[in-house]
């Protein structure tokens, strides 16, 4: 039977999805009220066994909308019987597996699923790397039912005999864009090759470049194809402005910056781990106190940052973008672009950390006289200019920002970045209240 959304694509309630009564139940003791667009639209394909393909940023709900199916399906499949009077009913072998990019987004799968599946008799591992292998080994020997995992140390485990991948029926690839960035690629085509071809496929990814469509190909099966509104991205809730200035002044500007907008929940944004060790010195010795997050940091110390910062305990994260990628944090008031990247579309994640679930927020861009090409080439994809506070050096004026395009929703938008009101158009971000006044391996990119 097709679902309602068929008819309806605009499903307003959870309760229409026909998710099993114990997972709605959590959803909405989760506070939930109603499904996110990437959830309403991949759900009822998940629940159908259909394989989906979704365009979709960390941000847009999209944990949940292939969790849900996935605890649809543990729940109202039965468990293969187990073998002896009194061994649990436990599958020897998982029956779920989720891989993605980073250990910090495995976490937050892995809690996902916690949540989601709290009134359902459901196990889970979470495996990464960089720890010891031993809990999770425990783990999978007593039986579970779902993998999350990043590939790496999954790989390893495959190759020592602990986990078996030949009873899975569901399979995600989460961010795999990120995955194929980090040079996962041969350890995901390894990995698959263990899942049997008989399986649901689903495959979210913040980007569609072609490589990704081509892996689409080969793994997926007809799927459904959901974008999250390409046309409207998070980037419109968030107020963008660009300061040029040079490289050598850039930590004095930041600080600047930082007392005068009373930058409270900050994520500072480098292209380099050293770079974001530097910068937490350079900080420091401007009397404002930040932590780093980056791969070269042990799982540990990278949780305890986290946590740091969670609980306000810290209130600026200068994070590279692999470690922050799909760090989930509420209340993000301000993201600092304090090294541009290489990759326009990464620069629409980062600022996505401020306009999470709804809310919205601030994005600040320093850009150095080297970064000029790398700000147009955001530009471009945006179809809109960044608004400059500020004087337009001449070593920017030579490249032109692109015209702002007619579709552009953005904030700002004028060269000046001035508002009606004569202030800085990110001096408040939209809707939101007045900051306080307080302050493993090679091919995972070296440099971050
Ligand atoms: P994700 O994109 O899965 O990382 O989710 C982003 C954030 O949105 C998380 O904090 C979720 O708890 C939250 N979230 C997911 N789905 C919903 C929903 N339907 N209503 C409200 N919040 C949600």
């Amino acid at each position: 039977m097709r679902h309602a959304y068929v008819k309806d694509r605009r499903l307003i309630r959870f309760d229409q999805l026909q998710l099993a009564a114990p997972i709605l139940r959590a959803v909405t003791e989760a506070g939930y009220e109603t499904p996110t667009p990437i959830q309403s639209q991949a759900i009822p394909p998940a629940l159908e066994g259909r394989d989906v393909l979704g365009t979709a940023q960390t941000g847009t709900g999209k944990t949940a909308a292939f969790a849900l199916p996935m605890l649809h399906r543990l729940a109202t499949a039965p468990r293969p019987k187990a073998k002896g009077r009194n061994k649990p009913n436990r599958p020897k072998h998982a029956r779920c597996l989720v891989l993605c990019p980073t250990r910090e987004l495995a976490t937050q799968i892995a809690e996902g699923f916690q949540t989601y599946g709290k009134h359902l008799h459901i196990r889970g591992v979470l495996i990464f790397g960089g720890v010891n292998q031993r809990p999770q080994v425990t783990k999978l020997m007593r039986g579970v039912d779902v993998v999350v995992a990043t590939p790496g140390r999954l790989l390893d485990l495959i190759n020592q005999g602990h986990v078996r991948l030949s009873s899975i029926q569901s399979l995600v690839l989460d961010e795999a864009d990120r995955m194929l960035d980090m040079g996962f690629l041969p350890d995901l085509k390894r990995i698959i090759s263990y899942v049997p071809d008989e399986r649901q496929t689903m495959m979210f990814s913040a980007t569609m470049p072609p490589e990704i469509r081509k892996l689409a190909n080969a793994w997926l099966h007809d799927p459904a194809q959901i974008a999250v509104a390409p046309d409207e991205p998070t980037v419109d809730r968030v107020a963008q402005s660009v300061y040029f200035v040079d490289r050598p002044d850039k930590p004095d500007r930041l600080a600047e910056l930082m007392r005068e907008l009373g930058m409270h929940r900050t994520i500072v944004f480098t292209r380099t781990k050293h770079g974001a060790d530097r910068l937490v010195k350079q900080l420091r010795a401007r009397e404002i106190a930040s932590e780093a997050i980056h791969g070269n940091k042990s799982q540990n110390a990278r949780q305890r940052t986290l946590d740091n910062f969670k609980k306000d305990k810290v209130g600026v994260l200068i994070a590279t973008d692999i470690a922050a990628r799909g760090i989930d944090v509420d209340g993000v008031t301000h993201v600092v672009n304090y090294d541009l990247t290489h990759e326009p579309e990464t620069y629409v994640h980062r600022i996505g950390r401020t306009a999470r679930a709804g809310a919205s927020g601030v994005a600040i861009t320093l850009c150095g006289r080297d970064e000029v090409k790398l700000l147009r080439a955001i530009e471009r994809l945006l179809k809109s200019p960044i608004p400059v506070v500020g004087n337009v050096p001449a070593f920017a004026e030579s490249s032109a920002p692109p015209k702002r395009h007619s579709g552009y929703r953005g904030q700002g938008g004028k060269k000046t970045g001035r508002s009606r009101s004569g202030k800085p158009s990110h001096a408040k971000a939209p809707g939101r209240k007045p900051p306080r006044k307080s302050a493993g391996r090679k091919r995972q990119a070296k440099r971050y």
